[in-house]
């Protein structure tokens, strides 16, 4: 990488990651006297709350993935570089990348977000459709049309499972994503390809606990089983994946069902760099951090995000890895180096609980707030989509994705659902 053209003697912020929490921390950094360096290994950000509506036809990639040099290119003092990090070393304040010189810092921000753990299931690697990067979802969207396309050229794979897709994991990703494959099916496939049997289209939702949706209350768990009822999701408690094959789930009953698509929506963990930094690591490969999100050993290197395990002052909990934890952690660490750089004092930082809530389909959504209130249904859907048009990035973003709701919601219409084939 070549000079990122500011001068050498301001102290320098290296951002690491531009997803919610790396944007928000840069942003609240426009008017620092410092040189501000983001680096992420993609050149865009993924809004990664609605990659089950990129693969499910619902958006197009451009409502899900901005351009991160689009998003900061007016701010002066930032410079934006593709760029993966291999390796950083925290008492040299020195990070390496896999195509980039090496960077020193005065401040870092770690902002590298979650990756998908497979648990070690066997094949999962391989064969499992995981729903955590716009590649992902893109490849979902891809294989699901195409064996839609493939069944209707031979219908008789139709009875060997191919258009069944079983998901894993009873949480708001693997619920979202069974609602909205439901919906696909059931609306739009249905009058894609009149020729093949709906009836015989599976869409199965494997949970390893005894509920879906555990961190919820019961009253949101009964709302949700019925919505994806509805929407003829056949739900499977207290059921574990033991080894997926590309036709095959086997579970660890023994029972194998027949399924061309296992969509893993089970599990995350801290992004795997964080364990060669040497510190002392909490559940899920967080980084722990002090009240004002630096890490307490180095107090000039800030952990933000699902990266974190940030503690709510409020309730003295783990705050859940969220979109909404994560940009206001980013905006909170911009100021706070701001402010250091001013000569001022910083705050702790004070969450501004915005809710747990997921949408299951048209006009089905849950929300329940940190202190407990909930709301179902089509109220809960405004709710839920009026935070996540908040996260989005730019207007621009906001009003994309209100045009393909609006058009999803009053007549079906997805569509995102093509395949644009490499030539
Ligand atoms: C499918 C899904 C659905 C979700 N739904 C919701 C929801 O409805 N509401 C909600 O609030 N939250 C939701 N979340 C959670 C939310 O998306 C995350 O909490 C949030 O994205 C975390 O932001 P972050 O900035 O910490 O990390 P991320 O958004 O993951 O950003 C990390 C960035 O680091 C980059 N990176 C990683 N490793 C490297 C490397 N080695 N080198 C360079 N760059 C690297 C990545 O490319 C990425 O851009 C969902 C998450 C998923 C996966």
């Amino acid at each position: 990488m070549g000079d990122p053209g500011v001068s050498a003697d301001r102290p320098r912020v290296l951002i690491l990651g531009g997803g919610f929490a790396g944007v928000g921390a840069a942003k609240k950094l426009e008017k620092a006297d410092a040189e501000v360096v983001l680096v992420d290994r993609h050149d865009y950000h993924t809004f990664q709350p609605l990659l089950y509506q990129l693969a499910t036809g619902l958006l197009e990639t451009t409502a899900v993935g901005h351009s991160l040099r689009d998003l900061l290119e007016r701010q002066e003092n930032t410079s934006v570089h593709k760029g993966t990090v291999n390796a950083i070393d925290l008492d040299a304040r020195e990070v390496r990348f896999e195509e980039l010189a090496p960077l020193t810092y005065d401040y870092l921000v770690l902002g590298l977000g979650a990756e998908v753990n497979f648990f070690g299931t066997e094949g999962t690697e391989e064969h499992a459709y995981p729903m955590y990067t716009l590649p992902n979802a893109v490849r979902l969207k891809d294989h699901l049309l195409e064996r839609w396309e493939a069944a209707e050229r031979d219908p008789s794979i139709v009875e060997d499972g191919a258009l069944n897709v079983v998901i894993v994991g009873g949480g708001p990703t693997g619920v979202e994503t069974a609602g909205a494959v439901a919906e696909l099916y059931r609306a739009d496939f249905a009058g894609d390809y009149p020729s093949l049997p709906q009836e015989e289209a599976h869409i199965s939702l494997v949970e390893a606990g005894p509920a879906l949706f555990s961190m919820f209350k019961p009253k949101i768990r009964e709302y949700t089983a019925k919505a994806l009822a509805d929407r003829t999701v056949e739900v499977r408690t207290g059921a574990t994946v033991a080894s997926v094959s590309p036709t095959r789930v086997t579970l660890n009953s023994g029972e194998e069902l027949k399924a061309h698509t296992l969509v893993w929506g089970a599990g995350l963990q801290g992004n795997r760099l964080v364990q060669s930094l040497g510190l002392e690591l909490e559940r899920g490969n967080r980084i722990g951090v002090g009240p004002d999100l630096a890490v307490p050993s180095h107090p000039e290197v800030y952990a933000l995000g699902d990266i974190a395990a940030i503690v709510d002052e409020k309730t003295e909990q783990v705050l859940p890895q969220l979109g909404s934890v994560a940009l206001q952690s980013g905006e909170h660490a911009g100021e706070s180096i701001a402010r250091k750089l001013a000569g001022k004092d910083t705050k702790p930082f004070a969450y501004k609980d915005k809710g747990t809530m997921a949408a299951i389909g048209r006009r089905a959504a849950v929300v329940q707030m940190l202190g407990g209130k909930t709301m179902t249904g089509t109220k809960a859907q405004l709710a839920w989509a009026t935070v996540h048009l908040a996260l989005l990035p730019t207007n621009e973003d906001r009003a994309k994705a209100v045009v393909d709701w609006a058009g999803a919601t009053f007549s079906h219409q997805r569509v995102g659902r093509i395949t644009v084939e490499s030539e």
